[in-house]
């Protein structure tokens, strides 16, 4: 079957997307923090089943899995996945559905992605024109805590077994009505570490030469971690390491040597071989550098997103549904790579897949500030691709 025309879909989504903006809306004003999304998972279960979408609730607490079979016979599954989680953030924007919830706020617009794959099932419920089986995935707490991660630690590829996987983001620097993406590695992994050098301390002026000092390394390893960056990692690959915290000793004792120097900061990185790079060099410098100066240390390095990394044969099919709707002068395949991070990169980690820009393009505020509101005018055309993405993957 050949798909549905894009501006037959459109004006089908456009004719309920009152409703859909009430949602969005609906949302917008009771965020909810990650793993604590516990009235939105409820309000998306329960349009899903007043649609006759099957549905999964509780996996990584409140995330929720609709599972549509299409008219036609097939074996193929697919997975289009969005986020429900808010920020804390106060909002300032003053709008009549601001958020009721003091201290944190949808300033990701995770709310608009709910709303547009809300949108996709309602119509693909009502136009099974597919052959196998849709999987809608709610996942909470995208905003740092890995919902994603824990979402598969509770089964969900095994549960609900899928193919290829799907995401979306909407981007308010991108204009509306265009779409953004790449091929391969397109969000950075970030990681977190924490260098500890630990030395005797002593007195700063009296027999100061008979202690083991870890400001000592503390400063040198400092000034070391560029040189990983300039010297371990090949020039042509991005890599950041910059240290954000230093603690040791107290204000008011400024004649103590003191006896633990604490160092933490970020890295991000693309490369698989790069970001194992960082993590030894960090060690085997923090390490070499106590020695060197009679201290010891120690370094944790706490992996928390891999890179966002699309696979080719996903991507040329997201962008090809994109360009189906808004014409290839509007789809830019070669989106240049960002430092943000995406924990949906967790689901491509286990499934071939890629995520997409949306143009969220207001003229307003960019993400994660207070005056920040998802722009409603893409959500019937967010709707629209996911709807083109299903027929064009799973038609028969
Ligand atoms: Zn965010
Ligand atoms: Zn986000």
């Amino acid at each position: 079957m050949s798909p549905t025309p894009p501006a037959t879909v459109l004006a089908a989504i456009r004719a309920f997307e009152k409703e859909l903006i009430a949602i969005r809306r609906d949302i917008h004003a009771h965020p909810e923090a990650g793993f604590e999304e516990t009235r939105t998972a409820a309000l998306v279960a329960e349009r899903l089943r007043a649609w006759g979408i099957t549905v999964a609730e509780g996996i990584a607490k409140t995330g929720v899995v609709g599972t549509l079979e299409g008219r036609h016979p097939g074996n193929r599954a697919i997975g289009l996945r969005a986020d429900m989680d808010a920020l804390f953030i106060t909002e300032k924007t003053g709008l009549p559905y601001a958020s009721q919830v003091p201290g944190k706020m949808h300033a990701c617009g995770h709310d608009g992605h709910t709303a547009m794959l809300l949108g996709a099932a309602r119509y693909l419920a009502e136009n099974p024109d597919f052959s196998g089986t849709v999987r809608f995935i709610f996942q909470p707490a995208e905003e740092g805590l890995g919902g994603a991660r824990v979402m598969i630690e509770e089964g969900l590829m095994e549960r609900f077994p899928m193919a290829a996987v799907y995401g979306m983001h909407n981007a308010p620097e991108v204009e509306l009505g265009r779409f953004a993406l790449r091929t391969g590695p397109m969000l950075a992994a970030s990681d977190t570490w924490t260098a500890t050098f630990c030395g005797t301390g002593g007195h700063g002026g009296s027999g100061a030469h008979l202690a083991t000092d870890p400001t000592q390394p503390a400063a040198a390893f400092v000034l070391a971690t560029q040189g990983i960056i300039g010297r371990n990692v090949s020039a042509i690959e991005p890599a950041v390491l910059s240290v954000g915290h230093i603690a040791a000793g107290d204000a008011n004792s400024p004649n103590i040597i003191p006896s633990e120097v604490v160092v933490r900061g970020t890295a991000r990185s693309y490369a698989a071989e790069v970001r194992d790079t960082l993590e030894r060099r960090l060690t085997e410098v923090a390490l070499g550098l106590a020695a060197t100066y009679g201290c010891t240390a120690k370094l944790d390095y706490l992996r928390r997103y891999p890179p966002l990394v699309n696979a080719a044969e996903q991507t040329e099919a997201a962008a090809a549904a994109a360009t189906a709707i808004v014409g290839a002068n509007r789809v830019d395949t070669a989106m240049p790579q960002r430092t943000g991070a995406e924990d949906f990169a967790f689901m491509l980690e286990r499934v071939p897949g890629a995520m997409i820009f949306i143009g969220n393009g207001t003229g307003g505020a960019h993400l994660h500030r207070p005056l920040y509101d998802f722009n409603d005018e893409a959500l019937a055309l967010g709707s629209t691709y996911w709807v083109r993405l299903v027929q064009d993957q799973l038609s028969a």
